[in-house]
């Protein structure tokens, strides 16, 4: 009976967009005890606006934004689609830049108009000995902000200041995992503050920030243990190798086609509440499979 169980459920869950690649995932679903969560895209809508900009140096604003937004039309970001949005709000023209190459989960380096433009982390900042407006820069990441510093031929131009919104159903899906015994955790490469602002308001369990990418797999390998099943939950690239740790490795969204083709489970819908579905449907297929 149990393939048979196994296929009926497959095609149930399909329809509900909740697409089974690995037939294991049953088994590995069964005693899960933590979901880990990428922020920006999963457990936030990964739709940044610019919330403020505050320029350095004799800079202006919309020069600053000429600049970065330039870079950033050739990044995939959510960061990158913030900054670009808010320069055609104001009509500005940006260029395309020469020899631009990105700094792996640290921002964004090219030539713009002769200018050397970086769109950098804080902890790029930090790393280079670069100074900044530290109390302002802790005021906006405490207000759940992140915190991006346009720098030009090595001058500070602007601390740009953007702001996500948590989804209401990734509250919903924490809760209703913390009723099954399922705890939660924060994976992102984002600043501390923000990191624990946003698990704050979800009510998360643990929170790991400021992971590069590559780390991201590491931490996954580390949590694991044998009594210990893990899921992982995300939709970016930077995720793809995360999701190929866990026992189970769900996509969720129309994620990057990497984090599609690594994933356990493809959730087709932007929702958070479907990880709770799709382990909740799993976990019920495998005890008529025994
Ligand atoms: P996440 O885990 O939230 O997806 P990433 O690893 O993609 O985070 O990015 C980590 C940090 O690197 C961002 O919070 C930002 O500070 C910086 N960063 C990444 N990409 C860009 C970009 N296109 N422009 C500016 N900053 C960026
Ligand atoms: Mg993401």
């Amino acid at each position: 009976a149990a393939p048979l169980v196994v296929a009926r459920s497959t095609a149930i869950a399909a329809n509900r967009g909740l697409l089974i690649r690995d037939r294991a995932s049953f088994e590995n679903a069964r005693n899960l005890k933590l979901v880990v969560y990428d922020k920006t895209g999963t457990l936030t809508e990964g739709r940044f606006g610019i919330t403020e900009i505050i320029t350095e140096n004799g800079f202006e604003e919309n020069e600053v934004l000429m600049y970065a937004s330039s870079l950033e039309s050739l990044s995939e970001h959510p960061i990158a689609q913030g900054i670009v949005d808010e320069a055609n709000n104001r009509n500005i023209t940006y260029y395309d830049p020469q020899e631009f190459e990105s700094i792996t989960g640290k921002g964004l380096e090219g030539m713009v108009r002769g200018k050397r433009v970086r769109v950098v982390s804080p902890g790029f900042m930090k790393e280079n000995g670069i100074t900044f407006h530290e109390e302002m820069y802790q005021t906006l990441s405490r207000q759940g902000k992140t915190v991006v510093f346009v720098l030009i031929d090595n001058q500070l131009a602007a601390m740009i200041a953007l702001a996500d919104q948590i989804r209401e159903t990734a509250k919903r899906a924490i809760s209703r995992l913390k009723e099954m015994g399922i705890e939660s955790m924060m994976l992102t490469g984002d600043n501390r503050q923000v990191a624990h602002w946003v698990a704050e308001q979800l009510q998360m369990n643990q929170v790991i920030a400021e992971v590069l990418p590559h780390e991201k797999a590491d931490v996954i390998k580390k949590t694991k243990t044998e009594h210990r099943q893990i899921a992982m939950t995300g939709d970016g690239v930077n995720d793809a190798p995360a999701l190929a740790n866990a026992d189970l490795g769900i996509a969720i969204g129309a994620g990057t086609d990497v984090a599609m083709e690594t994933a356990d489970v493809v959730l087709v819908r932007n929702n958070p509440e479907d990880v709770v579905s799709i382990i909740d449907l799993l976990r019920k297929t495998y005890r008529k499979m025994v």
